[in-house]
């Protein structure tokens, strides 16, 4: 049998009987070992993400089976045949690390490949796009998503009175109150980059690109009514479904697909290429196939796998960069920000996010600095005549040409927000079409007459069917 110890290696004699002063007597502050397993539930919990709190994580392989190195360097991509060990967490946005799976809400798709040059992360959703483009709006955004303040309920008027002032959001609106708004489970959703990104090749040419994961299991959605049901039974049916479906082998997977765009067909773009709200039309930019991503493997432990699991745009490799994506540039700074405000500076030290390659660097100490994996040059400080770690030009991308004046834009030259959810509408069949209209109408229910009019003239912009089909359903 194990010997039980404490965290200090030292064997523990009773685990179940407190050392009182008598039978009846109270406890003696010397039973360390009590004090230190108090103490160590009272840390039991790091904060909760503020989104994307609720999430399911596996690991599993990247293969590469099409040749895409004309348009980058990066080593994942290199050769047909290539394989990467990678991990995945989805989520929920909105709900909380209690909150019932099977909601209306988009879902995360957040990757982490651990490549032969570190990390690559593509942090991503199961919409091609996002409610908003600019990262001032997010945290007013994300309010609207979570409790009101006050009756800390969630709170449907808060939602439509910043998308009905927001016409940039009808994109995401759109998708998000259609059929695929509610998927049955993870296995069953796309994923998307939903940024733009960019590629160097190995002449050093860029390419914008975005990066798509079609589901092979097929898209299946749920609608209101089915879900709810699905709740009352199970709160976890994401979680469920995915870990009971690797558990018996029955491995999910998804298509790994590109999308490429020039520099010179970007400025010649009919909208701004980097708007987060917009997709870039398949018949122009056509699909190209790049691999498949298989999941085969649970996590052994939930939560130093999946809750600690830190993602974040700016995990970059050779070959792939940012793009002036308002909302990309943004979010570089504030995923390595929360984690290291919720799990601690050396997040990426940690097994599940460490990446495969050596760490060398001049960061110094820290809270939970272990120098076998963070600082291990014998000098912090760079230059130095020691052998400490040097940079290398050759990593440095190709300059990017930038024109226009340093102001505050706020979208006058980019504010065509209807014609792509139009072509999205009408894609629509008519069952699909019948599931929008009320599945909005339900999520209005006690929303203020002003503001459902003013979202209403939004729709308007859409499609007059569009409208109609919503004042209707709202009786
Ligand atoms: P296409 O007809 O070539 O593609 C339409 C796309 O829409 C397909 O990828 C399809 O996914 C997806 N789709 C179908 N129903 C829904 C839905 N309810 N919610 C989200 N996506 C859905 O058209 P275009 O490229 O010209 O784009 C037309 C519209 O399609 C866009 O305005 C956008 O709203 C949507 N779309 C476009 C994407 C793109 O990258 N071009 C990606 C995803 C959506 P699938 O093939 O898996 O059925």
């Amino acid at each position: 049998m194990k010997k039980l110890t404490s965290t200090a290696g030292n064997p523990i004699g009773s685990n179940q009987d407190s050392l009182t002063a008598g039978e009846r007597g109270p406890v003696l502050m010397q039973d360390y070992y009590l004090i230190e397993k108090l103490a160590h539930q009272n840390r039991e919990r790091i904060p909760e993400r503020v989104v994307h709190a609720k999430g399911s994580g596996a690991h599993g392989v990247l293969t590469i089976t099409h040749d895409i190195s004309k348009y980058t360097k990066a080593d994942i991509f290199s050769k047909v045949g290539k394989k990467t060990p990678m991990f995945i967490r989805f989520s929920t946005v909105a709900g909380e690390k209690g909150a019932a799976d099977a909601e209306r809400d988009v879902r995360g798709f957040a990757l982490k490949f651990y490549t032969q040059e570190g990390s690559w992360d593509l942090v991503g959703n199961n919409t091609p796009v996002f409610f908003i483009a600019d990262p001032y709006k997010f945290p007013d955004f994300i309010h609207t998503q979570k409790r009101d303040p006050k009756t800390n309920m969630r709170w449907s008027t808060g939602m439509w009175d910043f998308w009905s002032l927001t016409p940039e959001s009808l994109h995401q609106t759109t998708i998000l109150f259609s059929d695929r708004g509610l998927p049955t489970n993870f296995r069953h959703i796309n994923g998307y980059g939903s940024h733009t990104y960019s590629f160097i090749n190995k002449d050093n040419e860029r390419f914008w690109v975005k990066f798509h994961f079609k589901t092979n299991q097929g898209i299946e959605t749920m609608t209101n009514a089915e879900a709810a049901e699905v709740i009352g039974k199970d709160r976890e049916s994401s979680q469920r479904d995915l870990y009971e479906s690797i558990e018996k082998g029955d491995f999910p997977s998804w298509s790994m697909e590109i999308q490429i765009m020039t520099e010179e067909q970007a400025k010649t773009h009919r909208d701004n290429p980097f708007d987060l709200t917009k997709v870039w039309k398949h018949d122009e930019y056509p699909m190209i196939k790049v691999g498949t991503l298989e999941l085969n493997r649970n996590p052994n432990n939930y939560f130093n796998e999946v809750e600690q699991a830190s993602f974040s745009p700016s995990n970059i490799v050779p070959g792939i960069g940012l793009s002036p994506d308002k909302m990309l540039q943004a979010r570089a700074f504030s995923y390595p920000d929360a984690h290291r405000y919720r799990v601690g500076t050396h997040y990426e030290s940690l097994p599940i996010n460490r990446p495969l390659n050596e760490v060398a660097n001049y960061h110094a100490d820290g809270s939970m600095n272990h120098a076998d994996i963070t600082q291990k040059a014998e000098v912090n400080y760079e230059p130095n005549s020691f052998g400490g770690p040097v940079e290398d030009t050759k990593y440095n991308e190709p300059s990017l040409e930038i024109e226009g004046d340093v102001d505050r834009y706020d979208r006058t030259e980019d504010n065509d927000h209807y014609s792509q959810p139009r072509d999205l509408f009408n894609l629509m069949n008519d069952d699909q079409k019948a599931q929008l209209f009320s599945n909005i109408a339900e999520a209005m229910q006690g929303v203020p007459e002003k503001i459902v009019q003013r979202q209403l003239a939004l729709y308007e912009l859409v499609s007059p069917e569009y409208a109609s089909g919503v004042r209707k359903a709202l009786g």
